[in-house]
């Protein structure tokens, strides 16, 4: 990490060094563990932490000139923890680097469950794919034949919260801001509609545009909305909830480049139709992460589920990878593959 950033993140924000700058070897007495990364996960939130700001004690920001830290997939080398061994395989915080020391070791998941590819960890087994459970199921409360609706819906959390939706026999639909999201991942896998901008991103839609295109969707409003984005799709999607309606906020990713928020302007309608809005962070259901994994797992092998990831392979990588969030490149959840062994 370069230095604190304002607006759009750039490639230019990061650096690749390759200076050793880690000793390959616990420091004595450590209760830490000595990581190989493997896989590495480019999330919105790190973006948050390139901000100097102190996120409301939720977060720090990375120190200018170290590596970023973020979730990955790693290898156990050497342990000083009774919890992992050598060669245990562990998904959570680690640093955007070849090597790392993880001194909180306890924060890290211990990986059970192999058949599965190692990037999921990153994803639908991992944190991304909690927050859409949890988002969805707990803090939604869905039931079949509900209407829903999804922005970001062909990313690491909105494409589990699609399929979610879909397998509780709720009508759904979902957001995305290229033609080529709608085909490859949306339409083809997951049956769900999509509304699609072609290519514009949203901040530059004008409302009436989204207002117009949701309604046409949602002829008798919307129960659910899962809102990934916030901003003007937030304030669209207001005026189209029904009686009742639950907002899901898990994301404001149109926020998160502006030096001043936009305000949500259409509160009025929660008034007047009882809408409950309720934001939540993942960090609140880890302690679920067993249960979770339970339900995902069957899904996945059973192919009831299915996962789209956008692969980069190569650390160097990063920078161009994490910066495409912001303008939708990816399709589907952003990874980075640092070594396959
Ligand atoms: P995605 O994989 O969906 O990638 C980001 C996507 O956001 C882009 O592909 C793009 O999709 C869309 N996007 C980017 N910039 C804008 C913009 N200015 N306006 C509208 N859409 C934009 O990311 P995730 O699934 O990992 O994260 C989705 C949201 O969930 C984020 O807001 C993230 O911060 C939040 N989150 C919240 C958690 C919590 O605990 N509450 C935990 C994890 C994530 P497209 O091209 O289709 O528009």
């Amino acid at each position: 990490f370069k230095n604190y950033v304002d607006g759009f993140p750039k490639e230019s924000d990061m650096y690749v060094s390759t200076e050793n700058t880690i000793r390959l070897k616990l420091p004595q007495g450590s209760n830490g563990v000595l990581v190989k990364n493997l896989v590495l996960s480019c999330d919105p939130f790190l973006l948050l932490l390139m901000r100097k700001s102190d996120h409301g004690g939720l977060f720090s920001c990375y120190t200018p000139d170290s590596p970023i830290t973020g979730y990955g997939v790693a290898k156990i080398l050497d342990s000083g923890n009774p919890k992992f061994k050598k060669g245990d395989l562990v998904w959570g915080i680690t640093g955007f680097e070849e090597y790392s020391i993880i001194t909180d070791a306890e924060s890290l998941f211990k990986i059970e469950h192999t058949d599965v590819p190692l990037s999921y960890y990153t994803g639908i087994l991992g944190m991304p794919g909690i927050t859409a459970w949890a988002g969805f199921y707990e803090v939604s409360t869905p039931k079949k034949g509900e209407t829903v609706f999804v922005s970001a819906a062909s990313g690491a959390v909105g494409q589990l919260v699609g399929q979610f939706a879909k397998l509780m026999g709720c009508y759904v639909v979902g957001s995305a801001g290229s033609k080529e999201k709608n085909i490859s991942v949306l339409i083809n896998h997951f049956l769900v509609l999509l509304i699609c901008f072609n290519g514009v991103s949203f901040v530059l839609v004008v409302d009436f545009l989204i207002v117009l295109t949701v309604t046409r969707y949602f002829p008798e409003g919307i129960d659910i909305y899962f809102d990934n984005v916030g901003g003007k799709m937030l304030d669209a999607v207001i005026l189209n909830m029904r009686k009742h309606g639950r907002i899901a906020l898990c994301g404001q990713i149109s926020q998160y480049n502006l030096a001043e928020p936009e305000g949500v302007k259409n509160l009025l309608p929660l008034i007047h139709k009882g809408i409950t809005m309720k934001g939540f962070t993942v960090f609140d259901y880890y302690n679920h992460y067993s249960k979770f994994l339970d339900i995902l797992l069957p899904f996945i092998r059973e192919g009831k589920i299915v996962y789209i990831e956008d692969v980069a392979e190569g650390l160097e990588k990063t920078p161009a990878a994490f910066v495409g969030l912001f303008s939708g490149r990816n399709i589907g959840k952003q990874v980075i593959v640092v070594s396959r062994e």
